[in-house]
């Protein structure tokens, strides 16, 4: 009996959330014969549903972002970061410092929002198969043969490149065994829930992404949709340990504990169970070989204070696909050179969000963040990254560079007021 022929793409992309659903689209738009290959049937449930607006480019160069506008998903406007004792707090407006451009962007409901961007995946040209699942890549020096399991059959596919974009799973730098590079950041845990009737502020700032911070953590509140709003928390590990507790009976400790998140949540009801996520801060020392990129979560994941994940999916993904367009063109591998640039300038990407959790995560230096100083406009620079910009240009860097530098003397000196984490004593004289 003859063999069945092995099917031919110019790229196979395993894994189709963001990042694999936008680098098959550029892909697909540049003519070539793309393949996305995808564990789970769409819609599906995933975490990281804000989104930053310096992400609207990428979605805009696709064509997916006209799609993504007419879902229904709940404008975003700005953040805001405050305290769970409800004595600091501090709004931005995108509008206020990045421009009409990125005034605005999207919360979204990620089984919405992936499965917009994987139909449009395939309505520009990409084959999309889901309930795929790739159990094995072999790569050699002209490209790689995927094998992927549909139910109980196995199936063969041949490619001149292949884009891991697995997320979390890290297909390849697990298959591959590959080093991963210390983060530096502590190990953490997040417990996380869609509730309804949670308290909404009025007006535009109805979208807002709310971010409390509380001794050892913080928690985010994403509004959905009229009625569905995301709650987590995240704290270390550590800490988790030391209370004995399991991660929602602290989830729920700390709400009842604190006066703002208290009052947020008076009156609200989860729908749905509750998710842990823990141990999430991870990256790969190299994202590149000669037939294979890694993007977005495949190649790192810092941790989610300022929602950077899918804004670094999707400019990962970009920058993959330009690369192998070019080298494709050449009918050549990619060089040792285009692969450690292209780990290089994702790394700084990521580097740029990593500082600012550090200093997110830092006592004194949360103390700047909350009043940043307006006098140098170094607010302006704080919010370019909480808008996603990772290329600031010469007047946000220096600005950015004299935030790190308050963040170190206010150790000694106190130029911002110092923030208090604990809820003051209850009593017959508290708020007197
Ligand atoms: C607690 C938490 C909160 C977060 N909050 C935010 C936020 O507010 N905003 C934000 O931007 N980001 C947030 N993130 C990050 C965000 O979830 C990710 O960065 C983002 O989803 C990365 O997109 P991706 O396309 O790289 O991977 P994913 O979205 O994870 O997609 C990977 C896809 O690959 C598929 N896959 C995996 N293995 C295989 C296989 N072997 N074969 C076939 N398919 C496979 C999976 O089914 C999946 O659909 C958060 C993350 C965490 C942990």
């Amino acid at each position: 009996m003859v063999a069945p022929a092995v099917e031919c793409f110019d790229v196979v992309v395993i894994g189709g959330g963001p990042g694999g659903s936008t680098a098959g689209t550029y892909l697909a738009l540049d003519g070539k014969k793309a393949l996305i290959l995808e564990r789970e049937h769409f819609p599906r449930f995933h975490i990281g549903e804000s989104l930053l607006p310096y992400g609207n480019d990428i979605l805009q160069e696709t064509g997916a972002w006209e799609k993504v506008e007419k879902s229904g998903f709940m404008p975003k406007f700005g953040a805001e970061f405050c305290t769970g004792n409800n004595t600091r707090f501090h709004r931005f407006w995108f509008e206020r410092g990045l421009g009409e451009h990125y005034a605005q962007t999207f919360q979204v409901e990620r089984s919405r929002f992936d499965h917009v961007l994987l139909k449009h995946a395939a309505e520009t040209g990409c084959e999309v198969r889901e309930g795929c699942i790739v159990t094995e890549a072999q790569m050699d020096d002209e490209g790689v043969t995927i094998f992927y399991q549909d139910g109980i059959t196995r199936h063969e596919v041949r490619a001149r490149w292949l884009v891991d974009a697995t997320g979390r799973d890290t297909f390849i730098g697990r298959q591959m065994n590959l080093p991963r590079k210390p983060t530096l950041l502590a190990k953490r845990i997040a417990t996380y829930a869609h509730f309804k009737n949670v308290f909404r502020n009025e007006g535009r700032a109805g979208g807002h992404i709310t971010v409390a911070r509380v001794p050892d953590g913080w928690f985010w509140f994403i509004p959905l949709d009229e009625e569905r709003t995301s709650v987590g928390y995240v704290q270390s590990l550590n800490a988790l340990k030391r209370t004995g507790l399991k991660p929602e009976e602290s989830f729920e400790k700390i709400i009842r504990e604190y006066s703002d998140l208290k009052s947020r949540l008076a009156g609200s009801t989860r729908v749905g169970d509750f998710h842990v996520t823990s141990d999430y801060s991870y990256r790969f020392e190299g994202f590149a070989m000669p037939r294979c990129l890694m993007v977005g979560d495949a190649a790192g994941f810092v941790d989610p204070i300022f929602s950077s994940g899918v804004l670094m999916a999707l400019k990962s993904a970009r920058q993959a696909a330009q690369l192998i367009s070019k080298a494709d063109m050449a009918n050549r591998p990619l060089t040792n050179r285009e692969q450690s640039r292209y780990t290089r300038e994702v790394c700084r990407m990521m580097d740029i969000y990593i500082n600012m959790i550090t200093a997110f995560y830092d006592d004194t230096s949360f103390e700047v963040f909350m009043s940043p100083a307006s006098m140098l406009r170094i607010h302006h620079a704080v919010l370019a990254i909480i808008g996603g910009n990772t290329d600031l240009p010469f007047h946000l860097w220096w600005r950015m560079q004299a935030f790190y530098a308050f963040c170190i003397l206010q150790k000694w000196v106190k130029f911002s007021p110092i923030v208090e984490y604990a809820e003051p004593p209850a009593g017959p004289l508290a708020g007197k």
